[in-house]
């Protein structure tokens, strides 16, 4: 997965990710998102030579602070299990820490640095005063009871809460942390600090928690998408769209897609996918992923004409005209974008963070493929966060459609402002260097404002 940093032009550029990479070795994910940014840069350094002068990239590929706890918690079986806990408080340059919490077997350093750094960049397009964070733990929630879950969040709330505060950091959710989750480790961090703070956003509507948050990745991806299609006079409609994942973020992609007159005709999960050609039933996916929390091969037993594939990346060789990758870093490779640009997709957009690989990238530049990266196209999420932790602070709640309006907003802005940055430096139609860019410069020039900290 890893790539030879062989491919910057600049010689500062290069040396950089050369120290990078040998400082954080084996820390892939990181070394990718990375080199992806640092790509971007070389017309900006050519400009702007005072970001060398002042270290200003060497402290943006560097975490402010980086968190590392145990977590110990107690089976129903009486045992004693431990985990490992983290969050990376990357960059608090325009505001405090804010990103989410993973909970997932492959959480570790890199992959949580990794996260971390693209939340940065991600936070700042959004245009809200919110640096980059991003946290979580190597623990399962799979197969786990509730009674398990409950202890497991109290006890990494315990540590964690040391470290955060609604002027500091402020987590989230993200893969298996979800609205659940948030609740138990929100009472945890009340019940330690004694106050009641919008210190973590996701909440549930009854204590703090703003409308349209579950729905805003997945609204924000397809309102992202929608202005990329109207450059082309084109929209959802009758578009035949393949979205992986069938967790928080694919769930409310698939629901936009549908209201906007795409027909969604395949999600996933880790194990496998489901193919319904008359389009998929929504309404049963949620009642099997959000209420029974079962396996999507259920799909089936309902809808015999569908068909379940085990191996979550086949999914890729469905033909289809969009493809939203929703899942996890790295879902979609080169072959993968082979046989997607083959059976004639014209529109990839990133709803999971860095889930097409480097070879991926690559194919859809020499296909002439449209391409939203996931640090713009899945800011929605964040962006609401924000609007949750705006209202927290003023006390007030906003209606269902204020909230889905400020959404959509800030996805067009977001477009609007990668796609002109992209051809302000010569690169017209590429949203991967608009937004690195974009995202850079808010953060640079506040850097470079206060001094070399
Ligand atoms: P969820 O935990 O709700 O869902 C994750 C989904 O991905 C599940 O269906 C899971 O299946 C599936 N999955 C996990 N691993 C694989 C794999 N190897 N191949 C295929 N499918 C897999 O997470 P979210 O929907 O919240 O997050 C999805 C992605 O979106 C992540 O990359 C996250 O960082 C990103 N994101 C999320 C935001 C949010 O607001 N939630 C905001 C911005 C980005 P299974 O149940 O079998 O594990």
């Amino acid at each position: 997965m890893d790539r030879s940093y062989g491919t910057l032009q600049s010689n500062y550029l290069n040396k950089l990710m050369g120290r990078l990479t040998a400082r954080n070795q084996g820390e892939y994910e990181f070394h990718q998102a990375a080199l992806e940014v640092l790509e971007s840069l070389e017309g900006v350094i050519e400009r702007h030579p005072e970001f060398i002068r002042m270290g200003i990239i060497e402290s943006l590929v560097e975490p402010e602070r980086l968190i590392k706890f145990r977590v110990p918690w107690i089976g129903d079986n009486g045992r004693v299990y431990i985990n490992r806990g983290y969050r990376a408080q990357f960059n608090s340059a325009i505001g405090p820490y804010k990103g989410g919490l993973r909970f997932h077997p492959t959480v570790s350093e890199g992959v949580v640095k990794f996260l971390a750094f693209e939340q940065t960049f991600k936070n700042s397009l959004t245009g809200l005063p919110m640096g980059g964070g991003k946290g979580g733990a190597d623990f399962n929630p799979k197969g786990k009871s509730e009674a398990e879950i409950m202890r497991f969040c109290q006890s990494f709330m315990t540590e964690l809460s040391h470290y955060i505060g609604p002027n500091t950091d402020i987590p989230a959710g993200d893969i298996g942390v979800g609205e659940r989750e948030i609740g138990y480790m929100f009472g945890q961090y009340k019940r330690i600090q004694g106050e009641f703070t919008g210190v973590i956003t996701g909440k549930g509507l009854d204590y703090g928690g703003s409308l349209v948050r579950k729905q805003a990745t997945g609204y924000g991806l397809c309102y992202f998408v929608e202005e990329m299609l109207k450059e082309k006079q084109r929209s959802f409609d009758s578009m035949t769209t393949v979205i992986s994942g069938s967790g928080n973020v694919a769930i409310y992609a698939a629901k936009k897609a549908i209201e906007l007159g795409a027909k969604v005709v395949a999600l996933s999960d880790s194990s496998g996918f489901i193919h319904d050609k008359n389009g998929i039933d929504l309404d049963l996916i949620k009642e099997l992923k959000e209420v029974q929390r079962a396996r999507i091969s259920d799909y089936i037993l309902k809808h015999p004409d569908a068909t379940y594939t085990e191996g979550a990346r086949g999914i890729w060789n469905i033909p289809c005209d969009i493809a939203l990758p929703c899942a996890i870093q790295n879902e979609l490779d080169e072959l993968a974008a082979r046989e997607l640009t083959k059976n004639g997709c014209v529109l990839v957009a990133e709803g999971a963070n860095m889930p097409c690989t480097p070879g991926a990238l690559e194919v859809f530049k020499e296909k002439g493929t449209l391409f939203a990266p996931g640090k713009a196209a899945n800011a929605g999420g964040v962006a609401t966060s924000g609007l949750e932790m705006s209202q927290n602070s003023l006390r007030y709640s906003w209606d269902y459609e204020e909230v889905d309006c400020r959404l959509k907003n800030i996805m067009q802005d977001i477009h609007k402002r990668a796609s002109t940055t992209a051809e302000e430096y010569d690169a017209k139609g590429d949203l991967i260097l608009g937004a690195n860019i974009a995202g850079f410069m808010k953060v640079a020039n506040a850097m470079l404002a206060q001094g070399a900290v």
